[in-house]
């Protein structure tokens, strides 16, 4: 117990409440006792007392039924009397019976049932201008446990205490001293502090005030209130800077713990009680909770309660808790927000068609998809779940054509930081064999991972058209063999072969003979029909690397890879041998017709494919000229 030299007068030698004494006015002197006699209030005309322990020690002359409670302290100076308007005599003899409850050190409670009838305590309190009865002192210790004083209950009646009374009377004792002794009762011990200490003392002192300064202002500059709750009265005190954030003043609000759950939103209720209840029954190490409040303006905010139940009872029943209270309105507003523009940003991109998509890399190389949109479920037939692990599950959906390039993609714009954009293949249980294309801009963090932010869509349809167009562009109407444009190309790229060294190739130009007059006597569609039927007997001859083409009208010419001059002769030979037995039958008749051939092979020397074709149209023409269906090389 510390006590500053300072301020003794401000410790009251004798500290006394009746049940509602403080109210009533002073009864006569000498009169008889009664229960809520201003006669007892003996700290009268000292510095008024702590409200809470007024408070206490009104109820403990409550539970007890006796006119008053007071504090006695165990050894008042000798040279302080006590105060003015005080009872002298009542005075001296409570503090014989303090002084007594700790004689020989036993420090056992002093109870009186009936002063009268008790010789040894009848002439102690003889002169008393109180006819006092009944006395009951239960002896305070101060923090060293030092006997600091008595906890004191006084009544006009004779009466008993029962070994139930007896423990709620050390019970509230205990309670009395850690409230209200140690910081008030002072003793010639604490009193004597040394005039060397003082100067250490003071600044200590000094140091501890401003310490508190600043923890008041860093409490209330953090928006947190503070609240300290007695449990056994009910009463709850709060800080000023808990009324500011309901938008109180100071003075404003009462002390009751019923009025409390009043601001309580109705909804939040049940769940604050509950952990309230919890805790006191020991079931929680903190009380914690966020719910509503409702302001002075009947708004609600939204509030994180803390506290902790700071003493109990030998029963383990709370006395006193105490937290702190902060205003998360703004918080819990801006969590909304963010929950709000994510629900936003999820909806938006589960109707995007396709997935859209963050992929994560790191630096040891693992990679996974930190979000997949619902998507997922469309362009892999998974779900977002299955792909936030690893990517192992998209891997396996990859053609196998397309998986070096599919990995190669996302290495390459890691390391150069560029866009990453892929087409490519899936092979998926429902649909089948897809087509997919990827788009999707890298970042690099600091620790080293790459994120991507992309796209992956269905280009199914698309690759289908293009193919298409690709064969439309690229290929005859009529006969489905390549077209001349076409052909030239491919006739080209087997020249490029060719000069670097590549395997000799052949090229045969073939042309129907006397085509004009299967026209004239058939009609055209029938002659249609036969620059179908020999485009087929051609494709029938071409082996891997072949390629056939219609340069003209019923003018073909045809590409052959790897082959010499002997071999393309053999080649157009068949031709025309297939041409001549098989054909074309038309209502029972057959369309005779024979096939001219001109044959070269291309040289590493060939200005161009051009070249190659003019040597074998030369060919052909000697061909036609030797009398047609003849084979000539060039
Ligand atoms: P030659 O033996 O000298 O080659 O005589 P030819 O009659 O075959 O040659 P010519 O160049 O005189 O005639 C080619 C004919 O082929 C003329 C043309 O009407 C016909 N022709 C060209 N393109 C087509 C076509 O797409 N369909 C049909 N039915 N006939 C075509
Ligand atoms: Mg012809
Ligand atoms: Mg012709």
């Amino acid at each position: 117990m510390t006590v500053s030299s300072s301020m003794p007068e401000a410790v009251p030698p004798i500290s006394v409440a009746g049940c509602a004494a403080a109210r009533e006015p002073a009864a006569e002197p000498g009169g008889p006792l009664r229960s809520h006699d201003h006669a007892f209030s003996l700290a009268a005309g000292h510095a008024p007392m702590d409200p809470l322990i007024d408070g206490l020690l009104r109820l403990v002359a409550a539970h007890f039924g006796v006119a008053a409670a007071c504090i006695v302290p165990g050894e008042a100076p000798a040279e302080r009397g006590p105060a003015a308007g005080v009872d002298e005599t009542l005075h001296e003899a409570l503090r014989a019976l303090a002084h007594g409850c700790d004689a020989g050190r036993e420090r056992e409670p002093l109870i009186v049932p009936d002063i009268f009838a008790d010789p040894a305590w009848r002439n102690v309190l003889a002169h008393a201008s109180k006819p006092l009865r009944f006395v009951a002192a239960w002896p305070l210790y101060g923090a060293q446990g030092e006997h600091v004083g008595s906890l004191c209950l006084i009544d006009p009646e004779p009466r008993e205490l029962d070994a139930a009374s007896r423990a709620n009377l050390g019970d509230f004792a205990r309670v009395v001293a850690a409230l209200a002794v140690r910081p008030t009762l002072a003793t010639n011990r604490d009193l004597a502090v040394s005039a060397a200490d003082e100067p250490a003392l003071h600044a200590g002192l000094e140091a501890l005030r401003e310490h508190e300064r600043l923890l008041a202002h860093a409490i209330a500059g953090s928006g947190t209130g503070i609240w300290d709750r007695d449990v056994v009265t009910g009463e709850i005190r709060y800080s000023v800077g808990w009324k500011a954030i309901l938008g109180y003043a100071e003075h404003e609000l009462t002390s009751r713990i019923e009025d409390s759950y009043l601001r309580l939103h109705p909804d939040d209720r049940e769940y604050v009680l509950a952990a309230m209840q919890a805790h006191f029954e020991g079931r929680t190490p903190v009380y914690e909770v966020e719910h509503r409040i409702r302001c002075k303006d009947g708004r609600y905010k939204w509030i994180c309660s803390r506290g902790k139940v700071m003493s109990r009872d030998a029963q383990g029943r709370a006395l006193r808790m105490i937290g702190t209270t902060t205003d998360i309105t703004s918080m819990r507003e801006m969590a909304e927000r963010l929950r709000e523009s994510a629900t936003l940003v999820t909806n938006l991109t589960n109707e995007v068609p396709g997935l859209v998509f963050q992929r994560r890399q790191l630096p040891g190389g693992r990679a996974f998809f930190s979000y997949a949109s619902a998507g997922i479920a469309e362009i892999y037939e998974l779900t977002p779940e299955q792909a936030a692990h690893d990517t192992a599950c998209i891997d396996a959906l990859i053609h196998p054509d397309d998986l070096d390039a599919w990995r190669a993609s996302f290495e390459h714009s890691a390391a150069s930081l560029t866009p990453w954009h892929l087409e490519f293949r899936v092979q998926l249980p429902q649909q089948g064999l897809r087509w997919r294309q990827g788009d999707a801009r890298p970042q690099r963090l600091a620790d080293g991972t790459t994120v991507w932010h992309g796209f992956i869509t269905d280009v199914t349809e698309r690759k289908r058209i293009e193919a298409e167009l690709q064969e439309f562009a690229s290929t005859d109407g009529l006969t489905r063999l390549a077209n001349r444009r076409h052909f030239m190309a491919r006739v080209e790229s087997q020249l490029a072969h060719v000069r670097h060294g590549g395997t000799g190739a052949a090229v045969m130009m073939c042309d129907l003979d006397h085509f004009k007059s299967i026209n004239d006597r058939w009609g055209h569609a029938i002659g249609d029909d036969v620059l179908r039927h020999f485009a087929e007997i051609l494709r029938t001859q071409l082996r891997a690397g072949d390629m056939a083409g219609r340069i003209g009208g019923e003018e073909f010419a045809v590409l052959l890879a790897a082959a010499d001059l002997e071999g393309a002769q053999s080649v157009a030979r068949r031709v025309q041998e297939r041409f001549a037995e098989q054909p074309l039958g038309v209502e029972g008749d057959v369309v005779a017709l024979t096939v001219s051939i001109g044959i070269t092979l291309m040289h590493a020397a060939d200005m161009s494919a051009q070249a190659a074709l003019t040597r074998s149209d030369f060919a052909l023409y000697r061909a036609k000229k030797g009398g047609r269906n003849r084979i000539e090389c060039a």
